[in-house]
């Protein structure tokens, strides 16, 4: 039998206790993935744009909003697409300079724009009234922030609903092809010659990637028509959002990033020719495929003829995956009680979360080597949105969070991300300090 580094790493950390009675579930990260990932996006692009073009990758870091793994990417390159003040308080404290972060919120404040215009921070606004903001910020105080406009080139959605940011009345950004819409946008620019970017975020996952190119090829040329009808180069800078989709399917990375550049080169070829500086934000495919969550089985049982691995997994750590089941389906990996690859003729089970809720379940009716007590689930491909995205149903705590890097003698060594979420945090989280704080109001 041969073990991958998912294995070893499994293995390593059932003996080590980081999954067992007291923790019984925990993400783990391949570093080493992660790094390839870094390395593979920006090969890429090197490869297929013009030399000196700038290319500033920004992790979009709601797909894995933890402070190390910031910081790893900053290391490989990376920098940040951020959306929220918790966000962009993460990228900053993983030391990520102004100079490559992005701030995309549909739902800015003053305050957070106020912020970032006097840190530096590209800001791409999502409407004309967040324009009209930025106009009255600027004009109170001129920085020279670059400031960008996101617009929706309305190209149709993907095969998930939530996920489908282009279609006709998706919210983000403004709608290229509402009437007049176009027009405003051109006017917009040539009223405010500090505007110098254009941002679409068009894909993500279940994305076809021609359609994900489309969108890529109407913001160019809306950028080669403000051009023009400003008489330079204006728009200095093209953001082209993240979205590149992920195989879920099998250990198989698809598309890679270089199939993505060399579709775009080909669909839109005055996009890497130098023309326009280049800013990317993918999330998903930097992260997914290097992430695990690893879970002791508590209990195994039997309904209506079914078997059922009660896990510490569930909606808490896979919410998507739990709550809309045909769009983020996960493979689930089988290991004993040692962390050893479970073999075992497959048995149809259901692999259940500690949630109380029935529908609470990640897998149904899966073919794997029977499940028992004392066993560990493995959820694979879950190193975007799932156990970074924690979801506090039942009041359960955050997981443990844990890097590891397997040596080719087979040894590993882990570095911890985020340590499990305490009792005590977890109280003073849901107002552990205020437990007074009702007693006479409404009892007069
Ligand atoms: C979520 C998001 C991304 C990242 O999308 P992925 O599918 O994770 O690559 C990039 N840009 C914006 C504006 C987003 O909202």
């Amino acid at each position: 039998m041969s073990f991958t580094d998912r294995d070893r790493a499994v293995r390593a950390a059932v003996a080590q206790g980081l999954v067992g009675a007291g923790e019984p579930v925990a993400g783990l990260l391949d570093v080493a993935g992660i790094r390839r990932a870094a390395r593979e996006l920006r090969a890429a692009f090197a490869e297929f744009t013009a030399p000196g073009t700038p290319v500033l990758h920004a992790f979009a870091v709601k797909a894995a909003s933890l402070v190390p793994v910031l910081r790893l990417l900053a290391q490989e390159g990376l920098g940040c697409e951020v959306a929220s003040p918790g966000e962009l308080a993460l990228a900053r404290a993983a030391g990520v300079p102004a100079a490559r972060t992005v701030l995309d919120s549909p739902a800015k404040t003053t305050a957070e724009l106020r912020e970032a215009l006097a840190l530096g921070i590209a800001v791409n606004a999502d409407n004309p009234e967040e324009l009209a903001r930025i106009d009255g910020l600027l004009a109170a105080a001129p920085g020279t922030a670059p400031i960008g406009l996101r617009v929706n080139p309305q190209i149709g959605g993907g095969s998930i609903g939530a996920m489908s940011t282009a279609t006709d009345t998706s919210k983000f950004g403004v709608a290229l092809r509402d009437e007049g819409a176009r027009d405003w946008v051109v006017r917009a620019f040539l009223d405010r010659p500090w505007l110098t970017r254009l941002h679409a975020h068009v894909g993500s996952q279940g994305m076809p990637l021609a359609l994900m190119a489309t969108g890529v090829r109407s913001l160019y040329e809306l950028a080669e028509e403000i051009n023009d009808r400003a008489g330079r180069r204006q728009v200095d800078t093209l953001d082209i959002g993240g979205g590149l989709p992920v195989n879920f399917s099998s250990d198989t990375t698809a598309p890679t990033y270089r199939e993505y550049v060399a579709l775009l080169r080909s669909a839109v070829p005055g996009l890497l020719s130098g023309r326009y500086g280049l800013v990317t934000e993918f999330g998903r495919s930097l992260l997914a495929k290097h992430g695990t969550v690893l879970a002791r089985v508590e209990y195994a049982k039997s309904a209506g003829g079914r078997p059922i691995a009660v896990t510490h997994a569930g909606a808490q750590v896979a919410t998507r995956t739990v709550f809309v089941p045909e769009a983020w389906p996960l493979r689930v990996a089988a290991y004993d009680v040692e962390g050893r690859p479970k073999t075992g003729e497959p048995v149809a089970q259901d692999i259940a979360g500690p949630c109380c809720f029935a529908g609470d379940l990640v897998a149904e009716n899966r073919p794997l080597p029977l499940l028992e007590s004392g066993d560990h689930a493995a959820l694979l491909d879950t190193g975007a949105y799932y156990f970074s995205t924690h979801f506090a149903y039942n009041s359960l705590p955050r997981p443990g969070i844990h890097g590891y890097a397997a040596a080719p003698d087979g040894t590993v060594r882990f570095a911890t991300i985020r340590t499990p979420q305490t009792l005590e945090e977890l109280t003073a989280e849901s107002g552990g300090a205020h437990t007074e704080a009702l007693r006479d109001l409404g009892n007069e």
